[in-house]
């Protein structure tokens, strides 16, 4: 039974006719998406699509319109206390660490407010976190002391310390420059293969989406415009695609510097 669960924890989502509008604007305009239990799936499309609005929508921290989304087949509205069922994380684009906290803190934060461990094994669990995403050492220091992608690193390890199911990242190399986005990007890879964790990604960056997806969701507009492998999605004929494909970020002025390389 426990094997089980430890060779496949991921679980499984599935978004369903997913309906929001902000003062009569409408983000999401009707999302259906099926996610499996351990895969990657990137959510990928160009800023103001949607894309942070759904994610929020998969941990509860936004309430549709209408429309529902289900976790191993249990609604996440209709108070089946999915958060306390499963296990849900998800590193904000931001990385949102607690600048007058330690690394260490900031890690053992979910630990110590809901006191799931006891006082003495939490250095020992930070530790391992953090090496989890190349880290060692660091426990002292403040975030203000990391570079940006050490930052990202410790918002990693600090969504790993309730060993999660379902992890969501939200552009996890906005930010960041390429040779650093490439080691969050392997980082990804690793621990959903070691963990088995769904992993769901969303990202502008197509070399990102392209490089690390076992299946995407196109989303324009608060649609979803085709779902399928990295192959049938550059296959794809849909102009919204082709033109998201083709793009030249540094002409869009929403867009990060570290996006003006040409990935495809
Ligand atoms: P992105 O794909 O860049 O992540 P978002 O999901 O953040 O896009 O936003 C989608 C749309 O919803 C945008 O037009 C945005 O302005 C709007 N939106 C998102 N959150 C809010 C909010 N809290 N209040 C009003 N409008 C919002
Ligand atoms: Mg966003």
């Amino acid at each position: 039974m426990s094997a089980n669960l430890t060779s496949q924890p991921g679980v499984r989502l599935e978004v369903r006719s997913l309906c929001k509008s902000y003062a009569g604007q409408a983000a999401l305009k009707g999302i259906d998406l099926d996610i499996d239990a351990g895969e990657i799936f990137v959510i990928m499309g160009p800023s103001g699509s949607g894309k942070s609005v759904l994610l929020k929508h998969m941990i509860g921290l936004e309430k549709p319109d209408s429309g529902d989304i289900f976790i191993e087949g249990k609604s996440i509205l209709n108070g089946e206390d999915v958060a306390n069922r499963f296990r849900l994380a998800m590193v904000f684009q931001s990385g949102a660490l607690f600048n007058s906290l330690t690394v260490g803190e900031n890690v053992s934060l979910y630990l110590t407010e809901h006191r799931l461990k006891p006082p003495g094994e939490i250095p020992r669990i930070v530790a391992e976190k953090l090496a989890t995403v190349g880290l060692q050492g660091v426990e002292n220091k403040y975030p203000s002391e990391l570079s940006g992608g050490m930052k990202k690193r410790v918002a990693i390890a600090r969504a790993l310390v309730a060993d999660p199911q379902l992890i969501l990242y939200d552009e996890p190399t906005s930010e960041l420059d390429p040779m650093i986005a490439i080691t969050i990007a392997e980082e990804i890879l690793r621990l959903n293969h070691r963990t088995g964790v769904t992993s769901v990604v969303v990202t502008h960056d197509r070399e990102l989406g392209f490089g690390i997806a076992h299946r995407i969701g196109m989303i324009g507009d608060g649609r979803i415009l085709a779902t399928g492998t990295p192959a049938q999605i550059k296959a794809s004929t849909d102009p919204l695609i082709q033109k998201f494909l083709k793009a030249e970020y540094h002409s869009n002025q929403n867009s990060n510097s570290h996006l003006e390389r040409q990935t495809v």
